[in-house]
């Protein structure tokens, strides 16, 4: 194998060796028979309740699709969730496959006052889509995504996933804004804010979502953008599950070739302080078009590496002309940046983040890379294959927009820095979660602020969401007073 591929090779097992791929096992549970009137649930203040079966069956008759009970088939299967640390067992499931199942769906959580858990692509880090003996109201059959080139938008479900929203769009030679794993919900990432490769050029999903339909805590199936529920539609662009189920998102698209400047350039972790203080400058002056920032983990065989990924967003021979001086520090092991099929970059992480791996994380918002926070990274670093610090780019198009446009509190920022962790071995979890804390703890000082979906024990919503949060809580009262919706970053209702 020749240098470059197995520097490659190396950085992918790495990676792996970090989020490595799904185990299955299902623990058994003693099945609820026939014979029993009832079934135990639990309810929004955690109180035991009964659930007759005779209103289950009328639930299930009123929708198209299935409601699952354990023992059910399909029923572990569904439960599942992307994080394998969260094996949580709901009373009863609910597949919908249309608006009408979802409202009559949340109808029977919201009349019985039962813990209600919304699942769209059940990637929230602490497994916030599922409950134990609530209602799962789960949307992965609700998949779909439509584009019409005519007017530039994408449809996308509440339960399809970003890699078909960037399969539809790119058809049609169209793109916009979609995280960096295709297996992830196109709900509770653009609902969250909504984080890709584009977005210095095109925005945060939220700022691209030009209506919604969602159903309310009341049941009611609305249409929502600028003209219509507008405090809705504000406080979904940022405010997460909070205020309702969404069915559809409508999204705006932009004209995109496909064949991108981008990859990952690598360096071995020695080189890291000239990496770090020479982005720590260039970033600063980087276009809207450039997408690029660091990352550092280590291999499987203890090898220490930095790296960074390159999306480049228009002319490749002007990007290549950009990337130049970063090109020039160092030696780096590998680099992989050339023009290739976008969907390269969009989906390289996916093995690696494969289901079923357990995983922590935290982030934190940053305003500035300075000096400071550079010599902290370098000393944060702890060479551990299960572990890894990666940024997202913000800036550009991300930070154009107002403060209180939407309900996404960071507009400042000029990258989300975040430490996350991954293995297979629950007796691992413990000691891994305090690793990741450690090296967490060190970056802390020079953050404000989080981006809440990626975060496994986000605390302080309140003050996280700052002057956004009294609209929000306002907003809260008026659409959810009894917070059916509250398995989320919980915005508490005002009353
Ligand atoms: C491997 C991985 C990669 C990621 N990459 C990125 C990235 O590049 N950029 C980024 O911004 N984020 C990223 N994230 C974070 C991601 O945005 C959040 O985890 C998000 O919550 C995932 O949405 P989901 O629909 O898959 O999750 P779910 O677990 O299904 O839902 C998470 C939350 O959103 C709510 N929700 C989901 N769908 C709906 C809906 N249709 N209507 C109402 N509420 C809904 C749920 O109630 C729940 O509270 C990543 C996460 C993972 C695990």
């Amino acid at each position: 194998m020749n240098r470059r591929n197995f520097c490659r090779t190396a950085v992918a097992a790495g990676v792996a060796a970090s989020f490595p791929a799904l185990y299955g096992c299902e623990r058994k549970m003693p099945v609820a028979t026939e014979a029993q009137t009832s079934i135990r649930g639990i309810s929004l203040s955690g109180a035991e309740i009964e659930l007759e079966r005779s209103a289950i069956k009328e639930l299930g008759e009123s929708m198209m699709g299935p409601v699952l009970l354990s023992g059910d088939p399909g029923y572990d299967g569904v439960r599942k969730v992307w994080n394998g640390m969260h094996d949580r067992r709901p009373a009863l499931i609910a597949r919908c496959l249309n608006s009408q199942d979802v409202s009559n769906a949340v109808t029977f959580a919201r009349q019985r006052e039962l813990l209600l858990a919304v699942r769209g692509g059940g990637h929230s880090w602490p497994g916030k889509s599922v409950c134990d003996d609530g209602l799962m109201l789960d949307l992965s059959l609700m998949n779909t995504v439509a584009t019409d080139p005519k007017v530039q938008r994408a449809f996308a479900r509440g339960g399809a996933l970003l890699g078909a929203l960037d399969t539809s769009s790119l058809e049609h030679g169209l793109v916009t804004t979609a995280g960096v794993v295709s297996h992830t919900g196109v709900g509770g990432f653009t609902l969250g804010g909504g984080m890709g490769r584009l977005n210095r050029k095109y925005g945060l999903a939220v700022d691209n979502l030009r209506s919604a339909e969602m159903i309310t805590a009341d049941g009611r199936i609305r249409r929502v953008n600028a003209d219509q529920d507008q405090d809705l539609f504000w406080a979904i662009r940022g405010g997460g599950g909070n205020f309702g189920v969404v069915t559809e998102f409508e999204l705006q698209l932009y004209p995109f070739d496909r064949n991108v400047f981008s990859g990952t350039i690598v360096w071995p972790i020695a080189q890291a302080r000239d990496v770090l203080e020479f982005y720590g400058e260039w970033y600063q002056k980087l276009s809207d078009e450039m997408y690029v920032g660091p990352a550092m983990a280590t291999m499987p065989d203890g090898t220490g590496a930095i790296m960074m990924e390159v999306v480049y967003n228009g002319d490749p021979a002007k990007g290549e002309k950009e990337l130049a001086p970063l090109r020039k520090i160092g030696k780096p092991m590998d680099d992989g940046v050339k023009v290739q099929d976008y969907t390269v970059m969009q989906t390289q992480e996916d093995a690696a983040f494969a289901h079923g791996v357990r995983s922590y994380i935290k982030n934190g918002m940053v305003s500035e890379i300075s000096q400071e926070l550079v010599n902290a990274m370098l000393d944060a670093y702890i060479p551990d294959p299960r572990l890894m610090m990666f940024t997202h780019t913000l800036g550009g198009a991300v930070k154009r927009v107002g403060e209180l446009d939407t309900a996404f509190p960071h507009r400042n920022a000029e990258t989300m820095l975040g430490v996350g962790g991954g293995w297979m071995d629950p007796t691992m979890d413990e000691g891994a979660i305090a690793a990741c804390r450690e090296w967490y703890q060190q970056l802390e000082p020079f953050m404000g602020g989080y981006y809440s979906n990626i975060d496994f024990d986000a605390k302080g919503v309140e003050g996280n969401y700052g002057p956004a949060y009294e609209r929000l809580a306002r907003i809260k009262g008026e659409f959810d007073s009894g917070n059916l919706f509250r398995l989320n970053s919980n915005i508490k209702p005002a009353v």
